[in-house]
């Protein structure tokens, strides 16, 4: 019976995500690390594994990279890697050289997660003649093939993203990798904007106004479908819904044609500016994932789910949820689920992150 798996990992409000595949003998797949106590938590488990196909870092805000400091610093690394995609301030550069309209850059600062890559003499980039992990890649216009027969089609990021990454470089990656989570900080951002919903009036929340979102680490996101064994399931990292929109209509998605996904790791931990309804009409999808723990933006938001249960009321729905919280236990209500036509998934008592066959 061949295996395809997705683990959501505890990654406090970000991302630790594995791809398992295989028949007889599996094969894992690594994306993000969440922050540092989230790697510590996961490094045993990792060295199990010992040996990774592909180590995907997404992109440098801390609840994507964070884990991979330590894990860098330790003497000997827990596990091998034989592909590791990452695009760092050189990748950006070479992005921003190939198109033809430049941005301005910022000043140069060395940074420890490429140090760290270049010291594990993991294959980087490597499927990319450019090392460029982007759509402007002539490799991405193809299904890239891993061991075990994963193929994965790149989504996000383009040259553009990339590039426009640039002049915010250094002040971001500062914040993801010198900075630990400072709880009154905690606790200020989350007492600021949070939203007083007295109760989830679904048909309401998903008809307001979709705001995209505009930053650029979030848009320079590595987003990919992962396929095995005719499933299919999108890790949507951070990433932006203008750029997943339209690499899915380069594969043929419109209204009438809906790509089908087995699974949609929701983008950007469920926030209301990453899944458009204009992306939601293009899909033929009935469960969506979720991997946060709620803190610090207290993700996801309801305008997400919304918009999810009532663009496709007719079908029986899944929401996978890799924390209990409050913006995800709020979900978990037997009259909306009713009405709404969906079901929850949770952690088991007394487990923690979640895993299951997409
Ligand atoms: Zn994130």
């Amino acid at each position: 019976m061949p295996t395809f798996k997705l683990a959501m990992h505890p990654a406090s409000e970000g991302d630790a995500l594995m791809l398992t595949w295989g028949d007889a003998k599996l094969h894992y797949a690594l994306v993000d690390l969440g922050r540092t106590g989230d790697y510590k938590a996961l490094k045993p488990l990792l060295g199990n594994i010992g040996a990774f196909e592909l180590f995907t870092i997404s992109h440098i805000d801390a609840d994507h990279i964070e884990g991979a400091v330590p894990l860098f610093k330790e003497e000997v690394l827990p596990f091998k890697a034989r592909n590791v995609w990452f695009n760092a301030r050189y990748q950006l550069n070479a992005a921003n050289k190939r198109m033809t309209e430049r941005v301005d850059l910022g000043a140069i600062q060395a940074e420890k997660v490429t140090a760290g890559i270049v010291k594990s003499k993991w294959p980087w980039n490597a499927q990319f003649a450019s090392s460029i992990v982007s759509l402007d890649s002539p490799e991405a216009r193809a299904p890239l093939t891993f061991d075990g027969d994963l193929r994965l089609t790149l989504l996000s990021p383009s040259d553009r993203k990339l590039a426009e990454l640039l002049p915010v470089w250094d002040a971001e990656l500062k914040k993801a990798n010198l900075r630990t989570a400072d709880p009154d900080e905690v606790e200020a951002s989350l007492a600021e904007g949070r939203e007083q919903l007295s109760a989830l009036n679904v048909a309401f929340l998903a008809a307001q106004k979709f705001q995209i979102d505009t930053t650029k680490p979030n848009g320079s996101s590595i987003t990919f479908i992962a396929e095995f064994d005719g499933k299919r399931v999108l890790m949507g990292a951070d990433s932006h819904p203008d750029i997943i929109e339209a690499s899915l209509c380069r594969l043929g998605a419109s209204e009438t044609n809906k790509y089908r996904l087995d699974c949609l790791k929701v983008s950007h931990h469920g926030s209301k500016a990453n899944t458009s309804p204009a992306l939601l009409k293009i899909i033929d999808c009935t469960r969506f994932a979720f991997s946060t723990d709620g803190s610090r933006h207290h993700h996801p938001d309801a305008e997400t789910i919304a918009r999810i249960l009532a663009n496709d009321p007719g079908r029986k729905k899944t929401l996978i949820f890799n924390f209990r919280q409050n913006s995800t236990s709020q979900w978990d209500d037997d009259e909306l689920k009713k009405k709404w036509n969906y079901e929850c998934l949770f952690p088991e008592a007394g487990k923690t992150g979640i895993e299951f066959d997409i």
